[in-house]
């Protein structure tokens, strides 16, 4: 559980932050207070950057044979869910 900016209370389940979005209409409302809680949009951006990366690399260098490209895609998808989950801060939307 991960606690909520506006009450302090551990009220945000894991699950709930894996559906939450970086700008006001993704936000969540917190179950204590019933304020409502985001991802810092700045660092939700810089999240994704491997994940972009990954695309691109899968994209552009084709030479990569197809088993390395898949796995490429699932390691960017990784890095940017555990980034999202255990490195980007909620905050007050
Ligand atoms: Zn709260």
């Amino acid at each position: 559980m991960f606690a909520c900016p506006h009450c302090n209370e551990k009220s945000i389940s894991l699950l709930d932050k894996s559906f939450m979005g970086a700008f006001k209409w993704t936000s969540h409302e917190c179950a204590k207070c019933g304020n409502k809680v985001g991802f810092s949009t700045f660092k939700y951006c810089l999240a994704m950057l491997p994940f972009v990366v990954s695309i691109f690399l899968i994209n552009f260098k084709s030479f990569l044979p197809f088993p390395y490209r898949f796995i490429l895609f699932i390691f960017g998808i990784t890095v940017w869910l555990m980034l999202v989950l255990f490195w980007v801060p909620l905050v007050k939307k």
